[in-house]
């Protein structure tokens, strides 16, 4: 399947100007929905309805909403519901979907549909690009623009719904950005899942790379949310060589963090391992990961480098990544391999862009 990256967006298209208290209503819960109908003369009941309407019945504007009388809907015509649109739509060979979804300012980010018999599981963005700037990833190569709010996460998980016309079982927070650099927007938005659309919050994944004090922060919320961090070396020096971010905030610093967390909440943390040839997949470097992860509530989800353009690493073979879980298995860790899917379509692990960042 042919790649995203010659897309283009139309460059003239004009930024439509807000009136005055004419947010999005999608990322407004039940309460606030209600409290915004009577604050538009409506009777209580109608936020009831609204919240339907927009959470489970896909309204996109108000012309949508046939319970409400033709007055009404003309006269809040222009309060934006806060839908994006599918700019383009790239199916892979596995029936892994990527979408292009555009916002309200043009941008564009990305979001995976991956469907299985049991699951549909979406990978949500909660940034447009990154500012991570991890080596071997094609999102942190494209640069930061601006941070998702709660309404354009949610706006993600229901487009997915409504294309595959399926309810949508898994959330992973594994698409373009960092997620703990968006924290309010992102814990507004795993609430509004869970309460507004339905999904158990045991079936939603967060991932991160680690930023300091932001994943104990997040023990404090109690969530039963699955906490992933992505490790990717075994010790410093390397990780610092693949993720800028650790050069200030070290491997130590993160661990200890991870082990309170654990400690907080009770749940064990999933560290994430890109397995790149030759750099980081050797059995002395699974050792050494072993060692730095001993007597600590874990699991390593190991992800075979999925590649991109502008990076020079290549994913081992198989031979390698078996030798790798068998040495980590050795010294009690428990451990998966991810094969991502979707790769044909870009739209694996790591391989999210929007081609306006190219
Ligand atoms: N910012 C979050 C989410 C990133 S995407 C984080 O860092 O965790 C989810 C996972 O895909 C991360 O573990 C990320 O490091 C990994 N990833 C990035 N590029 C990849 C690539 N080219 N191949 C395989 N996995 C990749």
């Amino acid at each position: 399947m042919g790649s995203l990256d010659q897309t283009q967006l139309p460059q003239t298209a004009t930024v439509t100007l807000e009136q005055p208290g004419s947010s999005p209503l999608l990322g407004l819960n039940l309460q606030e929905l209600t409290d915004w109908v009577i604050s538009q003369g409506q009777p209580a009941y109608r936020g009831k309805q609204l919240h339907d309407w927009i959470y489970h019945k896909g309204a996109r504007s108000f012309d949508d909403i046939s319970v409400f009388s033709k007055q009404w809907r003309s006269s809040v015509s222009h309060v934006p519901i806060g839908r994006s649109t599918v700019h383009l739509r790239s199916q892979a060979p596995d029936k892994t979907v990527k979408y292009l979804l555009q916002l309200a300012d043009n941008q564009v980010v990305e979001t995976v549909g991956i469907p299985t018999e049991k699951r549909l599981t979406v990978c949500v963005s909660s940034q447009v690009g990154c500012a991570m700037a991890c080596d071997f990833c094609a999102t942190g190569k494209g640069g930061f623009t601006r941070n998702l709010s709660s309404g354009e996460i949610v706006d993600q998980v229901l487009t997915v719904q409504e294309d595959f016309k399926r309810r949508v079982s898994h959330i992973v927070f594994m698409g373009m950005g960092e997620p703990l650099l968006n924290t309010d927007n992102v814990l507004k938005a795993i609430e509004l899942l869970n309460k507004d659309v339905g999904i158990g919050q045991r079936c939603i994944t967060l991932s991160t790379v680690g930023i300091r004090s932001r994943i104990r922060k997040l023990a404090r919320h109690e969530l039963q949310v699955t906490l992933a961090v992505s490790l990717h070396a075994s010790n410093q020096n390397l990780r610092a060589e693949l993720i800028p971010s650790a050069n200030t905030y070290s491997l130590t610093d993160l661990i200890t963090e991870c082990k309170e967390y654990v400690q907080i909440t009770g749940r064990r943390i999933s560290f994430e391992y890109v397995l790149l040839a030759g750099v980081n997949d050797s059995p002395r470097q699974a050792t050494e990961l072993a060692q730095l992860l001993r007597g600590f509530q874990c699991h390593v989800n190991l992800i075979p480098y999925n590649p991109i353009a502008d990076a020079d690493y290549e994913r081992p073979t198989p031979r390698a990544i078996q030798a790798f879980v068998n040495a980590l298995q050795q010294q009690q860790i428990a451990v998966s391999v991810r094969y991502s899917r979707g790769l044909e379509a870009n739209a694996a692990c790591g391989q999210l862009r929007t081609t306006t960042q190219v």
